[in-house]
């Protein structure tokens, strides 16, 4: 899959059980919604809105790429 933004090929890496892909161009982090779903679920953490899940897993991500 290419990236949406800039149309370099992603990286796809697995967490928490679930594909995410990756754009090592311009950091950007796809999934869709029941990918979302199936993070919140393991991370448990209900409050956080899928932004604030986004930003995390920025974080976490970044040693991935
Ligand atoms: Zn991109």
């Amino acid at each position: 899959m290419d990236c949406p933004v800039c149309e370099s090929p992603m990286k796809e890496v697995e967490r928490y059980g679930v594909d995410i892909d990756i754009c090592p161009e311009c950091k950007g982090v796809w999934l869709d919604r029941g990918e979302i779903e199936n993070i919140a679920a393991v991370e448990l953490q209900p409050v956080w809105t899928i932004g604030v899940i986004k930003e995390t897993f920025l974080e976490k991500l970044e040693k991935y790429i």
